[in-house]
């Protein structure tokens, strides 16, 4: 399906909002907020979600917002969505964005929490790996050997298995998505959106001031990442039937890793261990995706 025929001609987000040039999070803010259209309610946390959607009377998102604290995105959306069920208007879409910080760290409880109840809401994590608006701390979403203002010689843990963790939950929708693929994205969003109970999407947003990558390249550093399997489209439903979204050119994980400042430390062996761990991970995907089929 085209884009033209799968993101509603309305935009969401009005112009003006205080990103860094090039910033994933922005284009992804938008996407999901087109493909989500009107009505909606939003919940934001700190992050660069939040410098993004601003404070009134400057807020950037044309759709009511709700700014709350950090570690609590999930039950606040949970507790909107159920405001408006009693008011009759459970119909309406409530959507949380929150960073790879606010979500893998410090909001993994709530959000537990609030998917085991199956809360009915649409969760967004907008992963750039790492704490970018504080100014660029490791967090468990950061891959191993990355460069952050913390992990100056490279991240020496692997990245959170976010998916793995929610999947657990047995949540009716999971997804992971991309910047680089906007018609995979709005087609998850609005596959989100006719489903009740907790959805949550993973949506890998590049940060051209954390990555160390020109501000032109984010989506071509997003789909880098899918064609080299780092980070494959995939959802899974019901917590255990898993379904590959996308046919990767299975690219070497140089192409992904070479656009970007925070791997150019990376020797021969590193980048050996990043792609055997690419494949193993890749390989066990398959397998998950292919027994639906059986
Ligand atoms: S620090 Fe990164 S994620 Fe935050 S606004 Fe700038 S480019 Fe976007």
């Amino acid at each position: 399906m085209e884009a033209q025929e799968i993101m509603r001609p309305e935009e969401v987000m009005r112009s003006g909002h205080s990103a860094c040039p090039g910033c994933g999070v922005a284009m992804g803010m938008r996407m999901v907020l087109r493909a989500l259209g009107r009505p909606a309610v939003v919940v934001v946390v700190p992050s660069c979600s939040a410098v993004i959607s601003g404070p009134f009377p400057y807020a950037t998102l044309d759709v009511p917002m709700f700014h709350s604290a950090f570690e609590i995105a999930a039950p606040t959306a949970a507790g909107i969505s159920r405001a408006l069920e009693i008011q009759g208007r459970g119909d309406i879409p409530v959507l949380a964005f929150a960073g790879d910080g606010g979500t893998f760290d410090i909001g993994l409880q709530s959000l537990s929490g609030a998917a085991d109840r199956n809360e009915n809401f649409i969760y967004v994590c907008l992963d750039n790996e790492a704490y970018m608006n504080t100014g660029i701390q490791v967090s468990s979403a950061t891959p191993r050997f990355a460069w952050t203002g913390t992990s100056p010689r490279g991240n020496t843990r692997r990245k959170k298995q976010i998916m793995e963790i929610m999947a657990a939950h047995r949540i009716p929708y999971a997804a992971t998505a991309s910047i680089g693929f906007p018609e995979d994205l709005a087609a998850k969003v609005q596959k989100a959106r006719e489903i009740r109970g907790t959805r949550f999407i993973h949506l890998l947003s590049p940060c051209p001031t954390g990555w160390k990558t020109a501000e032109h390249l984010s989506p071509r550093v997003a789909r880098a990442a899918v064609e080299t399997n780092v980070f494959p489209l995939y959802e899974i439903l019901d917590g255990i039937h898993y379904t590959l979204n996308y046919q990767s050119r299975g690219l070497p994980v140089e192409t992904y890793l070479g656009l970007q400042g925070r791997f150019k430390h990376l020797g021969a062996e590193e980048l050996r261990a990043i792609q055997h761990e690419t494949d193993r991970a890749w390989e066990e995907l398959r397998r998950r995706s292919e027994k639906q089929t059986c």
